[in-house]
């Protein structure tokens, strides 16, 4: 098996579901006591939080690529970076490292692209929403995204910032998020991109009429596939 290296911490209460979920995909892959050769490495989300609202992107690009470099040094085999915003700065880490890069947009799209979809609604973080890094990369694999109106991104953004890295998760806001999902759904999204590592705490399959593409159970998967070739 090979050893996958974690980027975490943004924010933690994501990364504890990808090492949950990477230990149970492992043991159902391999049975009996096995479980994943992985190493994480775990930044404080405030130092992360604080750049991204102060645009400092590329402090933010070197913060992570010496992460990446401290994995490749414990002997990782891939790197995954555990949160869709700071993909953001994926070039940075590319750069600083020899071992290959598993993009949770690449990942998502090859997911959406399987389901014979071209148009989805895409919900995370406002960064993720508005900015073009995540949408010219989903445009390049053919997906074409749709994202909430001025309202709706902003409950999206909220909720994740103000709730779920916090680790609260409240049924006022899965009604919220429902809504948003059922409006976009209604303008043409014939699935929905999770694109935030914490919503499915928040967000299932039931949530939505249309096919859920859960950006953290399809990186783990890819993941582990990776680590079990
Ligand atoms: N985990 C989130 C994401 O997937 C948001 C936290 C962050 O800003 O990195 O985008």
């Amino acid at each position: 098996m090979k050893r996958i290296g974690l980027i975490g911490g943004m924010s933690w209460e994501s990364s504890a579901l990808y090492y949950r979920l990477i230990n149970e995909l492992v043991r159902e892959r391999l049975g009996g006591l096995h479980s994943a050769n992985c190493v994480m490495g775990s930044v404080d989300f405030a130092d992360i939080e604080r750049m991204q609202v102060a645009g400092e992107w590329d402090e933010a690009g070197r913060v992570l690529a010496a992460e990446a470099r401290a994995l490749e040094a414990a002997d990782v085999d891939v790197i995954v970076l555990c949160t869709n915003t700071m993909h953001k700065v994926a070039g940075h880490i590319e750069d600083a490292i020899s071992v290959p890069f598993l993009h949770l947009v690449d990942v998502t799209a090859d997911a959406i692209r399987h389901a014979r979809l071209s148009k989805v609604a895409l919900l995370g973080t406002r960064f993720t929403m508005e900015e073009s890094f995540y949408r010219d990369r989903m445009s390049a694999h053919g997906v074409e995204t749709i994202v909430p109106d001025a309202t709706g991104r902003t409950t999206i953004d909220r909720v994740i910032y103000e709730e779920l890295v916090r680790g609260v998760v409240r049924e006022e806001s899965r009604d919220e998020y429902r809504r948003v999902i059922a409006q976009l759904v209604a303008a043409g999204a014939g699935g929905v991109i999770l694109g935030c590592t914490e919503i499915e705490l928040l967000i299932g399959d039931d949530d939505a009429s249309v096919p859920v593409f859960a950006s953290t159970s399809l990186h783990v998967r890819a993941a582990v596939e990776f680590a079990l070739a």
